[in-house]
């Protein structure tokens, strides 16, 4: 009999079939191939994009020329925009308010052909200090309160360029998948005095079957009720609420483990398209961060939204969570460019 199962944080239940869990193999394969064609983000292009906003670049280069390792520029086609006052105004019942906002781009590397899975630990490393440093720049911005990071990659997830490339977002407003988390972990907290994330955290650790890979600073797991199968969070082991913070000295126990969940699920689903999105803390004392945890969540694009999840916000997983963990911890892995995954 199929199982509905409750989130733990928001309270959101999800539909989990359980009789026959589809399998990888069971999902229609969208390989994410690649077009070729003129490349903005490629070096030597670097004025066919809007000026560089922060770089890692080497020694003695300049800026918006090549030189780079990674580089990040506003989007030319950006969904909120930087320049205006942030007003917030009725329309009879309804309110609106001025679409500002800072819509950013992070090209992670100057090989247009390596996806994130198959880059260097060091630079994702540097990926994630470009996040990291774009977001205490743009949370100086009195205007904004948070600061999405999301990534898409491949056309069915939404990615226009092929080249590999993180986005941020930063908005005026508490997103409401946020909020909704913030509420739950500030909820939990006065139940219970302890962080939600941090007790799924010690359970899975515990249990096991929902574990995908582990290092000493972060764990994966496939949720107790994720809305789609095979979706993954990155959680770190130790409570934080900011992601800014997981930044001591280095990334490099972070990139790690991305890297190596990447690889997994492009090994179990064979390169699917898939979205990531951070969630951390907004910025400029929006009340009460204090219990939240900082994690990433990855999802790779198998199955579509359907009438019954519009119409009720109740997800369909036709993969159990436990299985797709299990797929996803005995995916042979092959080792990194430099040659190692541990
Ligand atoms: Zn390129
Ligand atoms: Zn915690
Ligand atoms: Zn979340």
């Amino acid at each position: 009999m199929p199982e509905l199962r409750k989130d733990p944080v928001i309270g959101r239940w999800v539909i989990i079939a359980t009789e026959r869990g589809k399998r990888p193999t069971d999902f229609e394969r969208i390989e994410t191939k690649r077009g070729g064609g003129f490349c903005p983000f490629c070096p030597g292009n670097e004025a066919k994009t809007p000026p560089e906003v922060y770089a890692i670049r080497d020694p003695g280069t300049q800026r918006d020329g090549p030189g780079w390792r990674v580089r990040v520029v506003s989007n030319k086609f950006p969904a909120l925009q930087i320049e205006g006052e942030l007003h917030r105004k009725p329309e009879g019942i309804y309110d609106k308010m001025s679409g500002v906002g800072a819509h950013e781009v992070i090209i992670e590397t100057t090989d247009h052909d390596r996806d994130t899975a198959h880059l260097p630990v060091e630079q994702i490393n540097d990926l994630f200090v470009a996040c990291r440093e774009r977001m205490i720049d743009l949370a100086k911005d009195k205007r904004f309160r948070y600061i999405q990071v999301f990534k898409n990659h491949g056309a069915p997830a939404g990615a226009s360029l092929e080249h590999s490339h993180t986005q941020l977002i930063a908005t005026p407003i508490v997103p409401r998948r946020v909020v909704e988390e913030l509420k739950g972990c500030n909820q939990h907290f006065d139940w219970k005095e302890r962080c939600i994330f941090c007790d799924i955290v010690d359970q899975e650790l515990t249990v096991g079957s929902r574990i995908v890979c582990v290092n000493d600073d972060y764990v994966v797991i496939v949720p107790f009720a994720p809305r789609f199968p095979f979706e993954t969070m990155l959680i770190p082991r130790r409570h934080e609420h900011y992601f800014e913070d997981a930044y001591r000295g280095d990334f490099l126990s972070l990139a790690r483990i991305y890297r190596e969940t990447l690889g997994r699920m492009n090994v179990a689903l064979g390169n699917p398209p898939f979205n990531v999105v951070l969630h951390t803390s907004p910025c400029n004392d929006w009340e009460a961060p204090r219990h939240y945890h900082w994690h990433l969540e990855l999802i790779p694009k198998l199955t579509k939204v359907a009438g019954f999840e519009w119409g009720t916000g109740f997800y369909i997983n036709p993969t159990p969570p436990e299985e797709a963990a299990q797929f996803l911890r005995e995916a042979a892995v092959p080792a990194g460019p430099e040659g190692s995954q541990a």
